[in-house]
C-alpha cells in the first residue's frame, strides 16, 4: 500500500499542544505514521502527496452522546425504510467529520448494536451501551429500550449480562436508584467496563461522582445547587411531563459562580469524572423545539417523515409563560457551569443527543462545537480537546483514536479555514480521512 502524505496543512492535533504550520501527516494504510513540519524529514519516496497548503487537519471529531441504535428498528422515529434512515444517518454523521460516535444505549443489544459495531466503510465507528439500566417510573418512561431494575442482585446480573455481550460501556437512567446504580458501577468497574449516567432525578451528580461513576451525560446538575432559601420556591413550581429527564427548572435559581457549583466542580476534577453536557440538546428544548432557534443547518436533508415527528415530540408542549420566559437564563446558567467547570480541571467531552428534535446529524456536531466556545467560554483549542483526544479518553480509546499523532488510526477532517481563529470554520470541511481512506 503506497503511503500517502499530506503536505502543507496546519495540523491541530487534539492534545491541546499548539499547532503545527506547513505540517506533513504521513498516513501508512490506515494509520498515521509520522507528523511533522515539512523539511524537517524526508517524504518516503514514492508518496501519493496530496496538497493541503492553506488548509487546517483535525482530527475526526467525536459524536460522545447519540442514539443512532434506535433509527434501526423504529424504536423512536417511525419510517417506513428504518435502515435506510439509520445509513443516511450514519453516512451525514461520517461526510461531517465525526469520525467516531458514542451510543448512549438503544434497544436490542444482540441485532441493533452488532449492525452498528460491525459497521460500513461510510459509516463513524460506534462504540455502545445497548439497553440502557433503569429503576421503576411512575408513570413509566417514555422508551422501551430500559431494562427496569429495583434491586442489587438483578443490577449485577444485567450489567454482566450486557458486559458479557459486548457492550463497550454501561448506560444508567434516571430512575434507577443509588443502591442499583452503585452495584451497576461495582460490576462493570469489576469486569473493567466504564459507566455512564443520565442522573439527575432519582440519583444526585454529586452522589453519582461519589459512587465512581465514570461520565456523566447531560446537565443534570440541579436542586443541589440552589441556594438553600430557594429551594422551596423551585419545589413549588408546577412539574413538567419530561422534568425528571431534563429538569431545568432549577438552572434559572443557580449562580454557576456559588460555592457550591465550586464544591462540585472540584469533586467532579478530583474523582475525573467526564461530563458530556449535550447543549445542542439544551438550546433546542429551551429555544422550543423550532428549528429556527435550535441548529437549523442541514434540516433540510433530513426526511420529512423525521422532521414532522421532530416537531411532534417537541417536549416543552406544557411549559407556562414564566417557563419562556426563563429559558434562555436556564440555558445560559447551564453553560457558564460547564465553562467553570472546564477551567476547574473536569474532562468536558462534546455531544449532542441525536436523534432528539432538531438534533441534525453531524451539523449538530458543529454547534455543540459553537455552544462550548461561545456559551461556555472554551478556546477554540480547548472545544476541539473535548470533541477529539478528550472524547477518545472517554471512550478508553486513546491508543487508536483521537489524535493526529504516530500509530493513531488516520481519522482526519481537512477545513478551508482555521477553527482556533474562528470555530465556525469546523463546518468548512472540504475531505474526511477515515482509516487512511478519503470518505467519498
Ligand atoms: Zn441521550
Amino acid at each position: 500500500m503506497t503511503v500517502k502524505a499530506l503536505v502543507g496543512a496546519r495540523v491541530i492535533d487534539g492534545t491541546g499542544r499548539d499547532p503545527i504550520d506547513d505540517a506533513v501527516v504521513l498516513i501508512d494504510g490506515e494509520r498515521i505514521d509520522a507528523v511533522f513540519r515539512r523539511g524537517d524529514m524526508e517524504l518516503p519516496a514514492g508518496a501519493e502527496v496530496v496538497d493541503t497548503g492553506g488548509a487546517t487537519v483535525i482530527p475526526g471529531l467525536v459524536d460522545c452522546h447519540v442514539h443512532v441504535g434506535v433509527l434501526a428498528d423504529n424504536s423512536f422515529l417511525q419510517v417506513d425504510d428504518p435502515g435506510a434512515l439509520a445509513d443516511q444517518f450514519m453516512t451525514t454523521l461520517l461526510h461531517r467529520g465525526v469520525t467516531t460516535v458514542r451510543d448512549t444505549g438503544n434497544f436490542d443489544p444482540d441485532q441493533v448494536f452488532r449492525t452498528f459495531k460491525k459497521g460500513r466503510a461510510d459509516w463513524p465507528r460506534f462504540f455502545g451501551a445497548g439497553t440502557i439500566l433503569d429503576g421503576p417510573a411512575d408513570p413509566p418512561a417514555p422508551w422501551r429500550w430500559l431494562a427496569i431494575i429495583d434491586d442489587e442482585a438483578s443490577a449485577r446480573r444485567e450489567a454482566a449480562r450486557l458486559v458479557e455481550a459486548g457492550m463497550d460501556f454501561l448506560k444508567v437512567y434516571v430512575w434507577a436508584r443509588l443502591p442499583v446504580l452503585r452495584a451497576v458501577v461495582s460490576e462493570a468497574h469489576r469486569r473493567g467496563v466504564r459507566v455512564a449516567a443520565h442522573v439527575g432525578h432519582a440519583v444526585t451528580v454529586e452522589e453519582a461522582v461519589k459512587v465512581g461513576v465514570d461520565a456523566l451525560e447531560h446537565v443534570r446538575v440541579g436542586r443541589e445547587l440552589v441556594p438553600e432559601d430557594l429551594r422551596s420556591e423551585l419545589d413549588a413550581l408546577p412539574g413538567r411531563i419530561l422534568d425528571p429527564l431534563v429538569g431545568f427548572q432549577a438552572w434559572r435559581f443557580i449562580d454557576p459562580e456559588s460555592d457550591l457549583a465550586d464544591r462540585l466542580i472540584a469533586l467532579m476534577a478530583e474523582r475525573g469524572t467526564f461530563i458530556t453536557p449535550t447543549l445542542t440538546l439544551s438550546q433546542s428544548i429551551l429555544a422550543g423545539n423550532t428549528p429556527a432557534g435550535s441548529c437549523p443547518e442541514g434540516l433540510d436533508e433530513m426526511p420529512e417523515a423525521v422532521t414532522d415527528q421532530w416537531r411532534q415530540y417537541a417536549y416543552p408542549f406544557d411549559y407556562s409563560e414564566t417557563d419562556w420566559e426563563q429559558a434562555p437564563v436556564e440555558l445560559r446558567n447551564q453553560m457558564a457551569f460547564i465553562g467553570r467547570a472546564q477551567q476547574g480541571g473536569v474532562k468536558v467531552t462534546a455531544g449532542t443527543d441525536l436523534t432528539n428534535p432538531f438534533v441534525v446529524p453531524g451539523h449538530s456536531m458543529h454547534e455543540e462545537l459553537r455552544l462550548l466556545v461561545e456559551g461556555c467560554g472554551f478556546t477554540p483549542m480547548e472545544a476541539i480537546v473535548a470533541a477529539t483526544g478528550r472524547a477518545a479518553e472517554l471512550l478508553g480509546r486513546q491508543e487508536d483514536l483521537g489524535t493526529v499523532e504516530k500509530r493513531k488510526l488516520a481519522d482526519l477532517v481537512v477545513l478551508d479555514g482555521d477553527p482556533l481563529a474562528d470555530i465556525g470554520n469546523t463546518r468548512r470541511i472540504t475531505a474526511v480521512y477515515k482509516g487512511g481512506r478519503a470518505v467519498g
